[in-house]
């Protein structure tokens, strides 16, 4: 695929977001970027809405592609998954992040750490020895990380639950990522053994715009605290959106007001965690 490079990625700009052919070539290069140190992480605090203190980073996997330059993980993590790639990047993800912020807890040792999953990565039987291996190869404390699932990925079964609290046993946290946003039935929530409940950002967004949307988000603060969840709400722009979550309930949030995903180095300057060694 290299030999054709110079044509192939005029063809990625002429094709459409979805097109079968750009994905074909997308999901080549990004087997690549895997072996070739082309991917990386960006860390986005989440914040103590009531404090301000942080309190963990979610890692964000970004790629510096050679020709297209960054890409969105939006874009190249559903080729992934449509592949059996995903499985890779997710576990170097786990593996890298893990590592970083052990690295940071020589400075802070309460800093949590939130890692997406993908539908792929949550149903490979080998998943939860794989969370396992990773934390023991990196020394990572299990009851400082954080998994995020998205809640249409949860299928109204027992495996899902069994999975769940597998790793649960482990000391892992979950996080439902996205809630609100995918049309599941609300009964599923009272099955699943959950840590977090994040607020889908366009609750956020909407709501000092639309009004109605604050009673919305309200209850669905409600709802986590009566199932003994803790709330996260994602996409905080404005202070005046900060200030009503805080009101409702909400404890922690993430956003731009507090601060974008960042790479590592600019996340220790910011916060104070470079080491002394
Ligand atoms: P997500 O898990 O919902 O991550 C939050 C997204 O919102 C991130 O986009 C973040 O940069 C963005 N964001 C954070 N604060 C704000 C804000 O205040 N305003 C706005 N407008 N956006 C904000 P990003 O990094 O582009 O990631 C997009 C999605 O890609 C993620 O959504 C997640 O579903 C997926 N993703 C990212 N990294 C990974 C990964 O390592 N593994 C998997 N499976 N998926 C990942
Ligand atoms: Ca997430
Ligand atoms: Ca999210
Ligand atoms: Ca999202």
């Amino acid at each position: 695929a290299k030999e054709q490079g110079g044509s192939m990625y005029t063809i990625y700009s002429l094709l459409s977001q979805n097109d079968e052919h750009k994905q074909l070539m997308l999901e080549n290069d990004l087997r690549d970027a895997l072996e070739t140190d082309q991917l990386l992480l960006h860390y986005q605090p989440v914040i103590d809405l009531e404090t301000g203190l942080l309190k963990s980073f979610e890692a964000l996997v970004r790629w510096k592609h050679p020709k297209l330059g960054l890409v969105s993980p939006a874009e190249f993590i559903p080729v992934a998954e449509r592949s059996m790639l995903i499985n890779d990047i997710g576990t170097w993800v786990l593996e890298t992040a893990c590592r970083q912020v052990k690295e940071w807890h020589a400075v802070n040792s309460d800093i949590g750490l939130a890692v997406n999953v993908s539908i792929r990565q949550f149903r490979n039987p080998q998943f939860p020895d794989l969370v396992k291996d990773v934390l023991e190869i990196t020394e990572y404390p299990a009851h400082l990380l954080i998994l995020e699932i998205t809640e249409s990925m949860m299928q109204d079964d027992w495996e899902s639950i069994r999975i769940i609290d597998e790793i649960r046993t482990l000391g892992v946290k979950w996080a439902i990522d996205d809630f609100g946003t995918g049309y599941s039935s609300l009964s599923k929530l009272a099955f699943l053994p959950i840590d977090y409940l994040k607020i889908d950002r366009s609750f956020t967004m909407e709501m000092l715009t639309h009004p109605p949307m604050q009673s919305i988000v309200q209850t669905i603060i409600d709802m986590g605290r009566n199932l003994d969840m803790e709330l996260i709400a994602e996409g905080i722009e404005e202070a005046g959106q900060s200030l009503l979550l805080q009101h409702y309930g909400c404890q922690f949030g993430q956003g731009y007001l507090f601060s974008k995903p960042l790479p590592a180095e600019e996340i220790e300057q910011a916060y104070c965690l470079t080491t002394l060694m």
